[in-house]
């Protein structure tokens, strides 16, 4: 491959296939051939709210396959198949030591370049020495795509302190029965195999598909909801409530669904600026809690990695679309429409030769 083909931001949401050099490989990185590359919220919602400049390159969550490595690097050689995030901690700031390592300057930098939606990424240096994970022979890379999105979902699970030690009848909500929303369903059911989960969406095909993938019941919002999770919980409401649909509305339910001294976990952007409105008592008297999690750390990540590599976390059922580079505003489109749970990226027709 002599050049790479990348899907370009134009501004707005426009997108183009683009061909520019391939990426010099640098002492300790690594230069992956794309093999799969999920869709994620993130991305359209950068797309849809013109926040990727023109030339960006977005993705972030993949598996490649090892083309070429850099100086140092002792870990990986060609033909090693990588899922590797985008984003690793400093470890040493402040917010590092405080265990808030989503929130370190350092995470902040992208060390993927030019981006994960290109027949070949670089992977920097220290993506490649902390977090690149080789996948073992037994698993798939649409299992090990979820490595990055599976972390950020792990790390609100764990931040809700779910107890399935004492009692061992915990109850938890998920609002939205999306692709990041039946993701928590399955996060949940393997890393808390105590813990029972009610799924709401509107959607009767999502309802069935949540009931397919192991949860104990799904709901429509409102009453039926509400009914759902009084029934679980003998009436006390949910331990936690994760919502991954996002805004003020969604935030009142889930206060609603919560137990007293249960967690309300936001996993979701909301409309620029809007403001939530909500009983502040709900919080003083009754002491529940709202959170706020959006990125997984090297703990998570580790963790996510080692559930999806013992099978006890598979989450290929989500995957409903798959297609190469080329149809990229296809996918988008199917996602924006609903008609898509989670949507890879595979190669370009260019670079898999079955270009006409
Ligand atoms: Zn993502
Ligand atoms: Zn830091």
């Amino acid at each position: 491959m002599h050049a790479n083909h990348v899907v370009a931001c134009l501004g707005g949401d426009k997108t183009a296939l683009e061909t520019r050099p391939l990426p010099d490989v640098g002492p300790g990185e690594l230069l992956l051939d794309l093999r799969v590359v999920g869709f994620c919220g993130t991305d359209l919602f950068k797309l849809d709210t013109g926040a990727a400049g023109p030339g960006t390159v977005l993705g972030h969550e993949l598996v490649g396959e090892v083309a070429a490595v850099g100086g140092g690097v002792t870990g990986f050689k060609p033909g090693d198949r990588v899922a590797v995030p985008h984003h690793v901690p400093c470890g040493e700031c402040l917010v590092c030591r405080r265990g808030n390592e989503t929130m370190c300057e350092t995470f902040r930098e992208n060390l993927m370049a030019p981006g994960g939606f290109a027949d070949a990424v670089l992977i920097k240096a220290r993506a490649t020495a902390q977090a690149a994970h080789k996948v073992p022979d037994g698993v798939s890379d649409e299992a090990a795509v979820f490595v990055e999105p599976a972390a950020c979902v792990l790390r609100g699970v764990n931040r809700a302190e779910i107890d399935t030690q004492g009692s061992g009848d915990a109850v938890a909500v998920v609002q939205g029965g999306g692709s990041m929303g039946l993701l928590h369903l399955l996060v949940l059911k393997a890393a808390l195999p105590g813990c029972r989960v009610v799924v709401v969406d509107p959607q009767a095909d999502r309802r069935d598909l949540a009931l397919k993938l192991g949860a104990d019941a799904a709901a429509e919002p409102g009453e039926a909801a509400l009914a759902a999770v009084g029934n679980l919980s003998g009436g006390a409401g949910a331990d936690a409530v994760f919502d991954t649909v996002g805004g003020a509305g969604p935030l009142r339910a889930a206060l609603a669904l919560t137990r007293q001294g249960g967690s309300v976990v936001l996993f979701a952007h909301a409309p620029d600026g809007q403001a939530a409105d909500f009983d502040l008592n709900d919080l003083f008297k009754y002491e529940r809690r709202i959170l706020g999690t959006y990125s997984g750390a090297l703990r998570e990540q580790g963790a996510v990695f080692d559930l999806i590599a013992s099978g006890a976390l598979d989450p290929t059922p989500l995957v409903t679309h798959k297609m190469p580079l080329d149809d990229f505003q296809t996918g988008l489109d199917l996602v924006r429409q609903r008609k898509a749970l989670k949507v890879l990226f595979t190669p370009s027709r260019a670079a898999q030769g079955t270009e006409a």
